[in-house]
């Protein structure tokens, strides 16, 4: 039988985990940390639970056609919810603008905002439906090796939409600043500016209000139990606690991975760690990109986050929040222009407590506030301490309600932990950006340009950042190791 080692225990690695020993290869995986699931990892404290990474479960159509693949379905692992309000956004104090659960709930609330903006909505959401299709049937499974991948019928047709960008198109067609936020909001899941991402990407409208937002019961980490469960039915064995120092060589062919003291051979590598750490494993000749490609490339945020313990049921809050009480092209250009701590933060607060009873003790709440921030920015206690009394302050304001006395614990995360957690690049959270020059067959690639039997998968190379891309990711790289 011959076998496959995975260096990385995140979604893609676990999707190619399955999928590989599906297709007959004897599959052990390799994961630093002292659990599995990437940067889906939980942190439990006292009773309280806390989802450390992804909190957002959108597409679910690419979850079922994961478990489809080995004849289950999402039921048989975990229960799902779709949550209404899907999220809210605080636009300011008394301002707050509730995305509901269908498309014409959604439509009626953008009327009131804006005349018109209704009928609007729904025939922007019809083409970003009919993107949606193009991209899951024809675009995101292919391996990004060619630029003929991007031609089809529907994107030549639709070439436009790879000229203009979001931002244009939004703003084209709605006047509210309200609602050009909301619907500029989703692409920042591929990690760029609207006005860098190629306005086929508005799919994620249709994703976001169309496909709905999730919650599978207990949170996140049951997707990871899913897949985890599924690959030991399948005959993965797991590691974790085992670091891969190098990955070895012979005449330019991968032969197996060391961690610690030990060599454990296989057949074919494939790693769904970082990327540029991953090349750091190997001897620098070997390497496909260098130093200088790196630099260049657009990275996703980094983040500050907090997972805060509260001894009361918060008011005014939603599951998922967003804060877009302030300038959001400020922000976004302290992330991706200059560089620098953003002077009024954005941010994001999660509440999984007030819809699933299980991530909370009863009559409590599990918060989790994230910030976007750029990558490689200093990182230092004072700062984290500087930007938790500000989003504390600003929650306070916005919601009415006091919270700082009932924060029982409070543990916060940043650059440092991504670079020390999960050897991410300039820590950044959720890899390289979808930009128009960073898109498919433009993006690191999932076959080593210089080592052979070696490959690589996960959120640095295609299709691209996000839990559904990373199932996708360790689909297509199965794919081309052994077409199904
Ligand atoms: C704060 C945050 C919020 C997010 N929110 C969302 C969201 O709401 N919805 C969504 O869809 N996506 C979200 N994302 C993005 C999503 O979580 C990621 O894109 C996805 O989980 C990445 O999976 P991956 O397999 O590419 O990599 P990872 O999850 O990073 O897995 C890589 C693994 O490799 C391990 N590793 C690294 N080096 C080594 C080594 N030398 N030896 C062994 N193991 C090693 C790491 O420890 C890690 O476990 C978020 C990410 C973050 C960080």
């Amino acid at each position: 039988m011959r076998k496959i080692n995975i260096i990385g225990s995140g979604f893609s690695s676990l999707s190619a985990a399955c999928h590989l020993a599906k297709r007959g290869f004897q599959v052990e995986v390799f994961e630093k940390n002292s659990s599995l699931g990437g940067r889906a990892r939980q942190f439990q404290k006292d009773g309280f639970t806390f989802d450390m990474g992804p909190s957002w479960y959108w597409m679910p159509d690419v979850f079922e056609r994961f478990f489809a693949g080995f004849g289950k379905q999402v039921s048989d692992y975990y229960e799902l919810e779709r949550l209404d309000p899907g999220y809210q956004v605080v636009f300011g104090k008394d301002e707050v603008f509730p995305v509901h659960n269908s498309i014409e709930k959604i439509a009626d609330r953008f009327e009131l905002e804006e005349k018109g903006s209704g009928r609007k909505l729904v025939s922007f959401l019809n083409q970003a439906k009919r993107n949606y299709d193009v991209a899951i049937e024809d675009l995101v499974y292919k391996p990004g090796v060619s630029p003929l991948e991007l031609i089809t019928p529907v994107t030549i047709k639709n070439a436009g939409l790879f000229l203009t960008n979001v931002r244009k198109q939004v703003e084209r067609d709605f006047k509210s600043p309200k609602l050009r936020s909301l619907l500029q909001f989703p692409v920042l899941f591929l990690g760029a500016k609207p006005e860098q991402t190629p306005a086929f990407y508005n799919f994620m409208n249709y994703a976001d209000f169309g496909l709905g937002t999730w919650h599978p019961k207990g949170g996140m980490i049951q997707i990871v139990n899913a897949m985890v469960s599924l690959g030991k039915e399948l005959g993965v064995s797991f590691h974790t606690d085992a670091p891969v120092h190098e990955i070895i060589t012979n005449n330019k062919k991968a032969t197996g991975i060391r961690v610690g003291d030990t060599i454990h051979h296989a057949d074919i590598i494939i790693s769904g760690a970082d990327y540029h750490h991953t090349e750091s494993l190997l001897q620098a000749s070997l390497r496909g990109y260098s130093e200088a490609y790196w630099k260049k490339k657009v990275f996703a945020p980094s983040s500050l986050l907090f997972y805060v313990g509260i001894d009361k049921k918060l008011d005014n809050l939603a599951h998922h929040n967003l804060f877009f009480d302030v300038d959001f092209d400020k922000h976004a250009s302290s992330i991706y222009d200059t560089p620098e701590w953003p002077k009024e933060p954005l941010f994001y607060v999660n509440l999984p407590s007030s819809s699933d009873q299980s991530m909370a003790p009863k009559g409590k709440e599990a918060c989790f506030i994230l910030i976007p921030i750029a990558p490689d920015l200093e990182d230092t206690q004072a700062l984290r301490d500087k930007y938790y009394n500000i989003v504390l302050t600003r929650m306070e304001e916005l919601t009415n309600q006091s919270i700082r006395e009932h924060v029982l614990f409070n543990k916060s995360f940043c650059v440092l932990d991504f670079v020390n957690d999960y050897n991410s690049y300039k820590g950044n959270a959720y890899g390289m950006a979808n930009t128009l020059t960073q898109t498919a067959f433009l993006r690191p690639k999932l076959k080593s340009k210089k080592v052979k039997d070696l490959y690589f998968t996960g959120q640095l190379t295609v299709p691209g950042p996000g839990v559904p891309p990373a199932l996708i990711s360790g689909n297509i790289v199965a794919d081309m190791i052994a077409p199904n």
